[in-house]
């Protein structure tokens, strides 16, 4: 069984090890793939938050220059290592954003939802505690907006975390499966891959992102999947994987099933 991860931050935006750390850490817990995804957040609106979890934006190609080091460094005949980016998308600047990246040697683009307007959704229970059940409700409905927007886009490879509002256990109690299901539909009509997110695991939320029922009807759609361990610090690269291919398993999906981006072309599907 060869795992893969492609979601993975280092200390050029949130994560706490440097690139090189992350990648021996994955080599070591034996994967066969690993990628640096840091954050790419421009935000259409001042936020003086951003700072402390985006990459700065003069960093860029420090970051690729670093990627692209490791890869010489590390990379062999049994792992590889991946170049990639986590975009946030805003329907205001996502074909701005993206076009500004270039020919950059990208392996992947993971496109991201962590605003909905303003409101960030991931960052803490507390911007959520407050909020009445009407405006959470509102919350996740823009929400599945944004995610059928982004894929829409047709700018992206991955869409991250499917169901990241989940994060803190504040849910809808509306029926957003109309919602849930355009996204869904506008992903397949992308070609995109979705992945099994293992951090939420360690979340409140107790789960990976996304859940059963929406992993259900991606297989059914025919969406592709990766699991991918969304690590910050180098003990994370493989966590909760045996939890996450269960879930991939039980959705309907063959657990064996591998897909890889190489210069933002999506390789046909390896049985591991
Ligand atoms: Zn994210
Ligand atoms: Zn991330």
């Amino acid at each position: 069984m060869t795992d893969i991860s492609y979601h993975n931050h280092s200390r050029f935006s949130d994560g706490i090890d440097s690139i090189n750390d992350m990648v021996q850490a994955a080599k070591t817990a034996g994967l066969a793939e690993f990628g640096l995804s840091d954050h790419w957040v421009v935000t259409p609106f001042a936020d003086p938050e951003i700072k402390a979890w985006s990459m700065a934006h003069d960093q860029l190609d420090n970051y690729i220059a670093g990627v692209l080091q490791a890869k010489q460094d590390y990379s062999d005949s049994s792992f590889q290592v991946r170049l990639g980016l986590e975009v946030d998308f805003f329907p205001e600047n996502a074909a701005v954003v993206v076009a500004a990246l270039g020919d950059r040697p990208f392996d992947y683009l993971i496109g991201s939802v962590h605003f909905v307007d303003r409101f960030s959704v991931d960052i803490s229970a507390d911007t959520w505690a407050p909020l009445s059940q009407e405006r959470i409700d509102d919350i996740w409905r823009l929400y599945w907006r944004r995610i059928r927007d982004l894929a829409r886009s047709g700018l992206y490879d991955i869409v991250g975390h499917l169901d990241l509002p989940k994060k803190f256990a504040f849910y809808p109690t509306v029926d957003l499966r109309a919602e849930e299901d355009a996204a869904l539909a506008a992903i397949r009509d992308a070609n995109m891959v979705i992945e099994i997110n293992s951090a939420g695991l360690d979340k409140p939320c107790a789960e990976p992102y996304p859940s059963l029922s929406l992993l259900q009807r991606a297989c059914a759609l025919g969406i592709p999947v990766m699991v991918s361990a969304d690590a910050h610090r180098c003990p994370n690269v493989k966590r909760n994987f045996s939890a996450a291919y269960d879930l991939m398993a039980r959705a309907g999906y063959d657990p064996d099933t591998r897909w890889r981006f190489n210069r933002r072309q999506r390789l046909t599907s390896r049985r591991a």
